[in-house]
């Protein structure tokens, strides 16, 4: 999670290590039936691209730390590597703070921190400020399969997500700021690369906000976008190559194209586009 200004605005100003416990109790669900860390990992030696501090720095509230260290020995204090980790850090609030895990082979689901459970979405929000759907940090478009892959992600997780967020939300006036600049940030991006954002619907189905007017439509499935190493057999086969694994093991495990997951699928049939932009 990334934050905060910190002034004691209203709802509240912050969530406590007792409030996390709570998120952390309601956001269970995985993500997909897949274990998803087996296709990004031939391609960043062997370990999921977003639980290396190589690729992603967990920033956590110094209240979520406080409850983790609590919970258990999993997670130590962030040391900074090289001038842009050390400007990260650096630049952090002073209620945040940046931690580092023990490693995929040691990971505990029940303490993963809630930026762990939520990658690689993030809450959108509409100009207006309605939060209709998930995105995606699309920094990580060349390397996580899931990105590629939203159709695989499960009702349960998309709800438990999206009340955990409202949660969070309610006691944290600079996440929600927050959150609202960072889908801000997206659209313009989108807007100059001339391309829709993918969205997963709070309430089912798949979604694209158009460039430059930020319209919400409908997005059939199959239609979802596919990025870098998993738009082909091929393109994997190369870009494991390239990173120094062993391709053909890779395209073994590899899944191109899965199914929509089941509860989606359900959850698609009764979902309405949002109405408003
Ligand atoms: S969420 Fe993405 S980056 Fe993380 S393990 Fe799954 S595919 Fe890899
Ligand atoms: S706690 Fe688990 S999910 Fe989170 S970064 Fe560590 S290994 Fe990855």
């Amino acid at each position: 999670m990334a934050r905060k200004t910190g002034n004691g605005s209203q709802p509240q100003d912050g969530m406590t290590a007792k409030d996390f416990g709570v998120v952390f109790d309601r956001f269970q669900s995985t993500v997909s039936r897949y274990d998803c860390g087996r296709f990004c990992a031939p391609l960043n030696n062997g370990e999921p691209v977003c639980c290396s501090t190589d690729n992603a720095i967990p920033i956590v509230d110094k209240t979520e730390f406080e409850l983790l260290k609590g919970r258990s020995d999993l997670w130590h204090l962030y040391k900074p590597t090289d001038a842009t980790s050390r400007q990260i850090v650096k630049e952090l609030h002073k209620s945040c703070t940046a931690i580092e895990c023990k490693g995929a082979r040691f990971c505990e689901r029940d303490n993963r921190t809630m930026a762990c459970r939520a990658f690689p979405f993030y809450p959108y929000f509409t100009r207006e400020g309605a939060l209709v759907g998930l995105a995606t940090y699309w920094g990580f478009e060349d390397r996580c399969w899931l990105i590629s892959n939203m159709q695989v992600v499960e009702r349960d997780f998309v709800q438990e997500f999206i009340a955990a967020y409202e949660y969070i939300f309610a006691r944290d006036a600079e996440e929600l700021k927050s959150m609202k600049s960072q889908s801000a940030y997206h659209r313009r991006t989108f807007s100059r690369r001339n391309e829709p954002i993918a969205l997963i619907g709070r309430d089912g189905g798949f979604f694209k906000v158009l460039p430059h007017s930020g319209r919400i439509v409908p997005l059939a499935a199959d239609k979802l976008p596919q990025y870098g190493a998993y738009v082909s057999v091929a393109a994997y086969r190369r870009a494991v190559k390239e990173a120094g694994g062993d391709a053909k093991a890779a395209e073994q495990t590899f899944l191109q194209r899965p199914p929509v997951a089941g509860s989606a699928k359900a959850a698609a049939a009764k979902a309405k586009a949002p109405s408003i932009s």
